[in-house]
């Protein structure tokens, strides 16, 4: 099944919450264990995990019709079903798409 923009940027987020938790995580253990390899490892991974959210989001957060970067603001000031700039519909209104962030 096609994943729909809304899937996309929540996986986008979900990387990028994963990458936080990395990082938090080779910082904690690097401090508890006092060991360096553990601090690359974990925020090498980190890394990636954003590296990957942020592959996502700029590929995939787009219209699919006219390949404009979708608005990011939408994300704190209420969805929209339609390409701001072509008009395409991004869902058709009786589809039940889950647009929560995460
Ligand atoms: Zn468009």
């Amino acid at each position: 099944m096609k994943k729909t923009v809304y899937e996309w940027r929540r996986l986008s987020y979900r990387l990028l919450i994963v990458s936080c938790l990395l990082f938090a995580a080779a910082c904690w253990l690097g401090y508890q264990l006092d060991s360096m390899i553990c601090i690359y490892i974990l925020a090498a991974g980190g890394f990636l995990f954003m590296l990957a959210s942020a592959i996502v989001y700029y590929e995939f957060w787009r219209c699919p019709k006219c390949d404009a970067k979708l608005p990011n603001e939408s994300a704190f000031f209420g969805e929209f079903n339609c390409c701001p700039y072509c008009g395409y519909k991004l869902r058709n209104d009786h589809d039940q798409v889950d647009t929560n962030l995460l």
